[in-house]
């Protein structure tokens, strides 16, 4: 059984985005036991994209298209896919209700674009995108399958995982059972190191390590008879990966760290309060995904100005002269302050320099300090982080929920 990975879009041919979504694709599909020769991008356009459809059929029985599902005239995945198959596209009405659902929660209109998100090739298999608006299918023909998902990766890897992996197992002999093991604190490739020798002998399961959004993720996959034989055989494998990345560990399955932080506070009933500099607010926003935050989260203060830092967190106008705002020593006033002023159990100070400009020989962009206040303790941490300055604010935010998660571990 071979497939072939055709994205759509004229922004990966410009090179405004990367093309993740094939590299993803490729090691699931190899995971699957399914021969990958042939990955194609293609731009918005309707010849050249029938065009790759018909040279991708050529080589391969299944084709995976990621892309151009959206509302837009120049998102053209289905309608030619429709074409090649000669079928016509008729509305789905879950979808169309699921669709205008979405954008009544949302509180906003629909365009008649949106309403042509629910019509879907006749004969085809909808598969249900509950992260977005469009919705994926699957169409099957003279022995030929076309799977099309959409474009954004957060939409595109749950419902590839959910569904048509399940579809796809049927060209794979035997029974695929997965385990995601999401990994903190250590980089995909200090994360790949650790497990090299397990990774390198691997056979079955099969172990994959993965880099998603400042996270790393381990992906055993065993293949077997049955599910629970297939589950058998990762236990031994997970115990021994579990032995080598101990607490660097924090989850598994589909959850992120921001939800597995929040549920630890709520869990452990420790009240929290942020102070901010050089993250302006970010991670009081992450901190607020986890739905159930409101019992733990008291009040979070963006104190960017050293008035702000003396004014609402008593942050001594010495120590600023003395030290400069980005210190040790105003991060563990600026903790212990936010900590004292909301009454929390829990106070958390950032400040830093983000860039690109404010960097010095000494205290260069990317040099971020953490104060973190608990129950009468507080401890500081120096960060030196690289990237422009968004990715160093990102990269602030999750090393501090890191670290408030191993701190929390034992509490
Ligand atoms: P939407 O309904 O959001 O319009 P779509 O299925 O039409 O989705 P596109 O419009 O083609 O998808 O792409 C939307 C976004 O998804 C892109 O701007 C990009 O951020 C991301 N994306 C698309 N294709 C890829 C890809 N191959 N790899 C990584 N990201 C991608």
């Amino acid at each position: 059984m071979r497939a072939e990975i055709l994205a759509v879009g004229t922004e990966i041919l410009l090179g405004d985005i990367v093309n993740t979504n094939a590299q993803y694709l490729s090691k699931r599909l190899a995971d699957l036991g399914i021969s990958v020769y042939h990955q194609t991008v293609v731009g918005d356009n309707e010849e050249r994209l029938l065009k790759a459809y018909t040279q991708a059929f050529e080589r391969a029985d299944i084709v995976i298209a990621t892309g151009g599902l959206g509302p837009t005239k120049d998102d053209l995945t289905k309608e030619i896919g429709a074409k090649y198959f000669n079928k016509e596209l008729v509305l789905h009405n879950e979808s169309l209700e699921y669709i205008e659902d979405y954008f009544k929660r949302l509180n906003r209109t629909m365009s008649e674009g949106n309403r042509k998100q629910a019509l879907i090739p006749g004969g085809a298999t909808v598969l249900p995108n509950p992260n977005g608006t469009a919705p994926g299918c699957i169409i099957e023909g003279n022995n030929k399958v076309l799977i099309m998902l959409p474009g954004p990766p957060k939409e595109m890897i749950p419902m590839f995982d959910n569904h048509a992996v399940r579809y796809l197992q049927k060209f794979s002999d035997g029974i695929l059972v997965s385990k995601i093991l999401r990994v903190s604190g250590l980089g995909e490739s200090a994360m790949a190191e650790k497990v090299q020798d397990i990774i390198d002998k691997q056979t079955n399961p099969t172990v994959a390590p993965y880099a998603k959004d400042f996270e790393a993720i381990l992906r055993i996959t065993a293949k077997a008879n049955t599910k629970e034989e297939a589950e058998k055989l990762i236990v031994p494998m997970e115990k021994e990966i579990r032995e080598r990345l101990g607490d660097n560990i924090y989850a598994e399955g589909e959850t992120s760290l921001d939800f597995v932080v929040g549920e630890m506070l709520v869990k452990k009933n420790l009240t929290i309060s942020t102070a901010e500099s050089c993250t302006g607010g970010l991670l009081a926003g992450t901190l607020i995904n986890y739905p159930g935050i409101s019992t733990v989260f008291m009040e979070g203060a963006v104190t960017y100005s050293n008035e702000a830092k003396m004014k609402r967190l008593g942050v001594k106008g010495e120590t600023l002269k003395k030290y400069g705002a980005v210190s040790e020593e105003t991060a563990r006033e600026m903790a212990v302050g936010i900590a004292r002023a909301a009454g929390t159990n829990v106070g958390i100070s950032v400040t830093g320099i983000a860039g690109p400009g404010g960097g010095t020989e000494e205290k260069p962009v990317g040099l971020v300090y953490v104060g973190m206040y608990i129950n009468g303790e507080t401890k500081v941490r120096e960060l030196n982080m690289s990237g422009d300055r968004q990715k160093v604010r990102n990269r602030t935010v999750v090393n501090i929920l890191d670290w408030l998660r191993r701190e929390l571990l034992n509490r």
